[in-house]
């Protein structure tokens, strides 16, 4: 496997450095490297952190990257052996999370792609009344675990009972919310059944003749949008944040099957002794229908009592850039971007906040974005539905003032 430069047609124009992702190509002297050529006096060279991924090779215009892939790699396991598509029914505290009903309208869709079943996976205790909702937002069959140890979330637990319900039904395609119970358990999973994982996931697709998921996600801080395949192992499983796909409406009238499964759940490393709420009284922005965020530009973390005011107003959550977190004037509880949480309310006022891609990513699919920024060109205008080009200082106690007075 490599990527060759021909020597005798590279000019050194330059054009397959741009379109590297990683950095890996770079300029050098011809005389330098060894490679003479009596019209081209620069060549391309390679370095080791070249990954093959074959972007410069489409922008060469004089057919001078040569990449040899090799063989293809076989498949770790027999792919036909593996069928349907799984959500993970995330509950907490006895309730489905929302981000589950969002999956499984979008597990739906790829389960009619693939002609195959949707299967919703539901670990608890008493919990069989709630099997019922997941058949209503599409699910063919539920796969319920119902144990007292699986009541509150214990990553040992839930990791153990996942892999062998995998091991045993053999899902084509398993999609988990990317929760911090999500994130926590579902790597782990990936590892004792040996397969890969793509996390927070933007868009997820089915490549109609591969038959394979295809699992769209930022890369390189991004600034890129990476399609990801699994094709070798199974299953293909890929989390997904809250808020990225749209909750489907229920259909009491559909038919499903709920198999349950029985598990001698051993007491694994951990033991969850009591479960105590972050944030309780603050509005979760994951959840929000109205989000008032603040930036670096409030230039100090005493600031934020003016996004709170305003939030207030309007009962709204408290925002924050990533900006603004780093620099620890509010907790990451707040943040929201790429890092943070993907936000989807009706109305996202963001102020002091430049708009960088990797926030941008986190609120754009927001209903109506309001930007306050004292720089015209700050790059969160060209998201917004309103801007207001002044200061914050002012701007923000104004409309708080005009909610007060009605
Ligand atoms: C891998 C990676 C992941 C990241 N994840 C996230 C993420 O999840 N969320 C996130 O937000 N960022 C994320 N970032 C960081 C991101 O690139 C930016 O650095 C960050 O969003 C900048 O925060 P900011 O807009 O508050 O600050 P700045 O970029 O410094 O912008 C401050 C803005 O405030 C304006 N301003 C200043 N004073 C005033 C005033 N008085 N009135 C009005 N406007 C004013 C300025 O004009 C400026 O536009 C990530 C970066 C990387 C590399």
């Amino acid at each position: 496997m490599a990527l060759e430069i021909v020597s005798e047609k590279c000019s050194g124009c330059g054009l397959c450095i741009k379109a590297c992702p990683f950095g890996a190509l770079s300029l050098e002297m011809r005389d330098k490297v060894g490679k003479p050529h009596e019209k081209f006096k620069r060549i391309v060279m390679v370095d080791v952190s070249c990954n093959l991924c074959g972007a410069c090779v489409p922008v060469c215009k004089f057919d001078a990257m040569k990449l040899d892939k090799g063989e293809p790699q076989k498949a770790a396991v027999t792919l036909s052996d593996y069928k349907n598509v799984w959500v993970y029914a995330e509950q907490r505290d006895g309730v489905i999370q929302d981000v589950s009903f969002e999956l499984m309208s979008k597990g739906r869709e790829l389960a009619n792609q693939r002609g195959c079943e949707l299967v919703a996976v539901l670990l608890g205790h008493n919990m069989k009344e709630k099997a019922q909702t997941l058949i209503e937002h599409g699910a063919d069959k539920v796969l319920l675990v119902d144990h007292p140890a699986l009541a509150q979330f214990d990553s040992d637990a839930y990791t153990d009972v996942f892999s062998e319900l995998t091991r045993k039904h053999k899902p084509e395609m398993v999609i988990v919310g990317g929760t911090s119970v999500g994130r926590t358990f579902i790597p782990r999973v990936a590892i004792r059944v040996k397969t890969g994982l793509t996390a927070d996931c933007t868009g997820l697709d089915i490549d109609e003749k591969e038959k394979l998921l295809l699992q769209t996600r930022p890369a390189f801080g991004g600034n890129i949008m990476a399609t990801i395949i699994c094709p070798n192992h199974r299953p293909q499983m890929a989390t997904v944040r809250h808020k990225v796909f749209k909750k489907g409406k229920p259909d009491a009238s559909r038919k499903g099957a709920v198999i349950e499964e029985v598990f001698d759940i051993k007491s694994g490393r951990s033991k969850v002794v009591e479960v105590v709420k972050e944030m309780q009284n603050e509005i979760n922005v994951a959840e929000a229908d109205i989000i008032v965020s603040g930036g670096r530009g409030l230039g100090g973390p005493e600031k934020f009592e003016l996004i709170r005011e305003l939030a207030k107003e309007l009962g709204a959550a408290v925002g924050a850039s990533r900006g603004a977190v780093d620099a620890g004037w509010i907790s990451s509880f707040h943040q929201v971007g790429q890092t943070g949480k993907t936000v989807c309310p009706k109305l996202y006022i963001a102020c002091g906040i430049s708009g960088a891609i990797q926030h941008q990513v986190g609120m754009s699919s927001s209903g109506t974005i309001v930007a306050i920024n004292k720089d015209p060109n700050a790059p969160i205008f060209d998201i917004a539905d309103y801007g207001i080009v002044g200061d914050l200082n002012e701007v923000v106690p104004a409309f708080t003032k005009a909610l007060r007075e009605g």
